[in-house]
């Protein structure tokens, strides 16, 4: 496998994530249910 980074599937996240994760954090993975207008997992690409 090459894809080492895949973006998190959190709609409004720009943050990637490595290994077998879905999600970089978290928030994202409970906010999947939710239409957020902004990401706010504080990692560096979403502040
Ligand atoms: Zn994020
Ligand atoms: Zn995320």
């Amino acid at each position: 496998m090459a894809d080492e980074s895949k973006k998190c599937k959190h709609p409004s996240c720009s943050c990637t994530v490595s290994g077998d994760d879905d999600y970089c954090s978290e928030y994202c993975r409970n906010a999947r249910d939710t239409m957020e207008i902004g990401c706010d997992c504080r990692h560096q690409p979403c502040e």
